[in-house]
């Protein structure tokens, strides 16, 4: 009989893997708290929150008895001239959540097309005003937007996307305003901004994910967004990763001191990690402008599964926990024990660099010489965690934290303890930690 890893390596084919040389997947069947449980029963904390969706827990039972009530009452109904009460109550609920401007929501179905939505909402509020010249977006260096073409189009012109950049419009790259390099970004932004031409800026508020938890001051990018204002240019917040609670506040555009992004894109946990769903919002003279009397004017974008009842139910569940005082509690008690770890081993040999927001930590590691995402290095921070019952994906020599909310101080310590082998693997000399007991075999 051939095992599930195995039956799986017949048929499937998995994102970001070169399916030749890479080892069998790991077959997990069950999931529980801020652990998962392998066919084999092996127990894997999951220091990533399963790609950064989790927020509460895998199958939190919570959401599960929202969403199978949600499922025996209204599984799915078209959203053109039909709507449904979850729909409604969770565009309601997150518009009084949200920077006080937004005032409209439009759902999709994950990340990349809530960028979508949001690059299309740029380019047709300047159409329509009769503004077409208007069509260029700025945005970082390194940064992630999603593997849709548009959202290709305003990310990084990294190595995976390579067979991709013919077809990628053109768009203008600011660095990335990192500490002490803010007043050279500002002068980058003045001389796009001369511009005539230039539609929208989009950005990952306070940490670029992908690039390697790559992290900026909310004091910059409110002035970067604040003189995209003053010459009319929309500002988009990618709030994909840092949204419901993950840099602190429930939303990253809360740390700004003035200003107001026009738009913002969420997806991941914004079902709490339990279904793909997308939302872009806006603020009201952006959804003016597609106002008319001329049909043509409207915006014309939609999935077939738009505002899915099920997915908007997982919302509403997720919000729920998210919104109580434990949540907000659990995040304080995250952040605490980041910025302690922060605290043992910055400036310690062997570290680079280490950052910290909110639940996100990220330890750059000082390998000697250059590495990049594909190095042994980094195979081998995978396997180190791995190996010691911890899923965790480096980025190069960056190894990051972004646990689900519910993870324990004691679990916690197994990530620090993991994060410190790590700094022995890259000195190779300090002594490997010992396993909490209940993982031993
Ligand atoms: C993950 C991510 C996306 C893409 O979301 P998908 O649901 O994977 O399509 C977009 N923007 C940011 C900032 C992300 O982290």
């Amino acid at each position: 009989m051939p095992t599930l890893a195995e039956r799986d390596h017949a048929v499937l084919w998995h994102p970001y893997t070169q399916m030749q040389t890479a080892p069998l997947p790991v077959p997990i069947v069950r999931g529980e708290g801020s652990w998962l449980i392998a066919e084999n029963g092996t127990r894997y904390l999951d220091g990533i929150s399963s790609w950064w969706v989790n927020l509460h827990g895998h199958a939190h039972p919570h959401i599960a008895e929202r969403v199978s009530e949600q499922l025996r009452t209204l599984e799915h109904v078209l959203f053109a001239g039909f709507t449904h009460p979850t729909a409604v109550e969770l565009a309601e609920q997150l518009l009084a959540l949200l920077p006080t401007n937004q005032a409209r929501v439009f759902y999709s179905d994950n990340g990349s097309t809530a960028v979508e939505v949001a690059l299309k909402m740029v380019l047709q509020y300047f159409h329509n005003l009769g503004q077409p010249e208007r069509r260029t977006f700025l945005c970082f260096q390194n940064s992630y937007h999603g593997d849709t073409f548009g959202a290709m189009a305003v990310s990084s012109r990294g190595a995976f996307t390579q067979p991709f950049w013919p077809l990628l419009f053109d768009v203008e790259f600011l660095d990335v305003p990192v500490p002490g390099r803010e007043q050279e970004v500002l002068k980058q932004l003045d001389a796009l901004l001369a511009r005539p031409d230039v539609a929208g800026f989009i950005f990952e508020p306070l940490v670029l994910g992908t690039a390697g938890m790559v992290m900026y001051t909310p004091e910059v990018l409110d002035e970067l967004v604040r003189r995209c204002h003053q010459h009319g240019v929309l500002c988009i917040a990618d709030e994909v990763m840092t949204g419901f609670g993950r840099t602190g506040p429930l939303f990253a555009s809360e740390l700004l001191p003035r200003e107001q992004p026009d738009i913002m894109c969420f997806s991941k946990g914004l079902t709490g990690g339990t279904l793909a769903m997308g939302l872009t919002t806006c603020a009201a003279p952006i959804y003016a402008a597609f106002l008319s009397d001329d049909k043509m004017k409207a915006l014309f974008h939609g999935h077939s599964y738009t505002a899915n009842p099920v997915a908007c139910a997982a919302a509403l569940a997720s919000l729920e926990l998210t919104r109580t005082e434990a949540c907000t509690q659990q995040r304080q008690r995250l952040a605490a024990a980041h910025a302690a770890f922060r605290q043992e081993i910055e400036g310690l040999p062997g570290i680079r660099q280490v950052r910290h927001q909110g639940t996100i930590l990220a330890v750059e590691y000082d390998p000697g010489e250059g590495t990049s995402y594909f190095s042994r290095l980094r195979d081998a921070f995978y396997q180190l965690a791995i190996d010691n019952h911890v899923v965790l994906r480096p980025l190069g020599n960056v190894v990051y934290l972004l646990p689900p909310y519910c993870t324990t101080n004691e679990e916690l310590e197994l990530l620090y303890a993991v994060l410190r082998q790590m700094r022995a693997l890259v000195l190779d000399f300090l002594p490997a930690p010992t396993l909490p007991e209940y993982l031993h075999d």
